[in-house]
């Protein structure tokens, strides 16, 4: 079981970030697609659980991306949720029956999206979705994105939100820093192996506010729960 991977094709800069962030900020792993042929490329390149896809894109629009995911066995069953920015566009999407699981007009509440990702993940990785992971005292919730620890609830940044997630499915399983990196920040992204040491050093910082370190470090290998 890993971590959802999500895959976010839109071209405006600033309103693909802020989703980003806020999939991110769920525990989602996220990639960035600016047009549609560049997000063409990435769902076969990253195979990802679920698509946010805008309408309105350069090269490639997002109907025709759909339409061209809906049509391939390999990639129909990934369900593309469709960012649209005018209600007509909702209509007329419906009409051409792109095959498109859900739609969202813009301007869209967050949590409101976010609740849409929720459900289409949760059709197709319900294991990950709406789970609570517990360890010893510690109890994280993949849907509300809560951790607490002995009843206290702890503040995480996504960061250590998803290396936390990524301990508490195999504990006492060792993960490298590498398996980490490509786990908690992607493959995609150039991340030094000593940033897997700072948000570790700010986990084990949150955690041991409220109880013993149950992070464990395996010299020369990296790091374990427990
Ligand atoms: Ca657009």
């Amino acid at each position: 079981m890993s971590t959802p991977h999500v895959l976010l094709i839109e071209d405006e800069p600033a309103q693909r970030e802020v989703l980003a962030y806020n999939l991110e900020a769920e525990g989602y792993r996220v990639s960035r697609g600016e047009d549609g042929e560049q997000g063409l490329l990435l769902v076969d390149e990253e195979a990802p659980d679920l698509i946010v896809l805008d309408w309105m894109l350069p090269s490639v629009s997002g109907i025709e991306v759909c339409r061209q995911l809906k049509m391939r066995p390999e990639t129909r069953a990934i369900p593309i949720i469709m960012l649209s920015a005018r209600s007509e566009e909702v209509d007329k999407v419906r009409g051409l029956e792109t095959g498109a699981d859900d739609y969202v007009v813009k301007p869209y509440a967050v949590a409101e999206l976010m609740a849409r990702v929720r459900t289409q993940l949760r059709r197709v990785r319900p294991s990950t979705v709406g789970q609570v992971l517990e360890y010893e005292d510690i109890r994280l919730d993949s849907e509300t994105h809560r951790v607490t620890r002995a009843e206290t609830e702890l503040k995480l940044g996504p960061t250590e939100f998803r290396l936390l997630s990524t301990f508490m499915e195999k504990p006492g399983r060792v993960w490298s820093r590498e398996q980490l990196l490509d786990r908690v920040w992607g493959r995609d992204i150039y991340v030094d192996t000593r940033t897997v040491d700072v948000h570790i050093g700010r986990l084990r910082k949150i955690l041991t506010a409220h109880g013993d370190d149950p992070v464990r470090t395996v010299r020369g290998a990296g790091y374990a729960l427990g």
